[in-house]
């Protein structure tokens, strides 16, 4: 490798790199795809009092860090219902940053860089003693940015946020050869779930609904509510089988069910359209080809999935 100057880039550099990060006051941490913790500095082990030898995936690490009150200050009464808004943008775009304050009461500035592999390359550094002033003025707008992005019943991507994660992996398609399974859902006869057990009843079936998709997928796949009980599914660099084994998975999640817990008997399912992304159609052409596949999904019975 060598840079723009031609400087070479010797093995030697990945090492310099790893001396200087585990002397580094910086939070640095490498995430695989699957989102296991693959390397994290002795600063970040320390501020989340964890044990560097015992691979820990992020959810797990945030679940340690809320239940022993170390590491992220974490406002909430509900870390998994958390932990959904949070991944709903997670590693869903090239890069992000945020602020973020720790339990020890110092504020951290966190960059969060992603390569189209899926592997995340999180920095984070100590801004307590910068710009206090502005502070609550930057926490609004990130308040803002994810009340936007993030759907406010079941905490999964909003539809604006998942059709950006859409021209991203069309984008990627187009110039690097990325496949990407796009695949919309929609819940079965739901209008009749919301006539015999009432609204608040059919809202909580899209949130244990939501819960359930979220549980089976990876930390680079998009999900998002696109509509009332229609959700849009992104499985980037997914074959057409894993795409179909995914989805047929989720399906039989859904029919095992029991998402009304005063009507243990309950059960429902949902339908899906399938296609691969075509990097000659446009993100709505695309759409369009998912939505006439779930209709023939329904049309021939539902509870199943159809190709476009
Ligand atoms: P199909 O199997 O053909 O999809 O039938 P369906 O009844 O699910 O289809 P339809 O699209 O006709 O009905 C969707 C219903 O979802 C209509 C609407 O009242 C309801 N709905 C939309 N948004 C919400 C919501 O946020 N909460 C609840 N409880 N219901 C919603
Ligand atoms: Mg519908
Ligand atoms: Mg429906």
């Amino acid at each position: 490798m060598a840079d723009s100057k031609g400087i070479a880039v010797s093995s030697y550099f990945a090492e310099d790199l790893a001396r200087l990060y585990e002397q580094s006051p910086l939070h640095v941490v490498l995430y695989d795809p699957q989102d296991m913790v693959r390397y994290a500095n002795p600063s970040h082990c320390i501020d989340f009092a964890m044990a560097r030898d015992v691979p820990i995936s992020w959810s797990d690490m945030m679940r340690h860090s809320f239940a022993n009150k170390v590491g992220a200050a974490i406002q909430t009464d509900d870390i998994e219902a958390w932990l959904i808004s949070a991944k709903a943008r997670r590693g869903k775009l090239p890069f992000r940053c945020f602020e973020t304050d720790l339990r020890n009461g110092r504020w951290m500035y966190i960059t969060e860089t992603m390569d189209e592999q899926g592997w995340m390359l999180s920095v984070g550094f100590d801004i307590t003693a910068l710009r206090t002033n502005d502070r609550s003025l930057r926490q609004a707008r990130d308040g803002a940015l994810r009340a936007a992005q993030v759907d406010t019943l079941t905490g999964v991507s909003s539809r604006a946020h998942v059709l950006e994660q859409l021209d991203l992996r069309l984008n990627q398609l187009r110039s690097n050869q990325q496949p990407c399974g796009l695949v919309l859902l929609d819940l079965d006869y739901f209008k009749k779930i919301n006539d015999t057990y009432g609204h608040n009843a059919g809202d909580e079936v899209l949130q244990r609904f939501a819960r359930l998709v979220v549980s089976s997928l990876g930390r680079n796949d998009g999900f998002g509510r696109i509509g009332g009980e229609e959700f849009l599914l992104l499985f980037p660099q997914a074959t057409p089988a894993e795409t179909e084994a995914k989805v047929q998975a989720i399906l039989e999640l859904v029919r095992e069910s029991s998402p009304l817990p005063e009507v243990p008997r309950f059960h429902h399912t949902c339908s899906a359209g399938l296609t691969m992304l075509d990097p000659a159609l446009s993100s709505i052409e695309n759409m369009r080809n998912a939505d006439r596949a779930l209709y023939a999904a329904k049309g021939a019975g539902r509870d199943r999935l159809m190709w476009a």
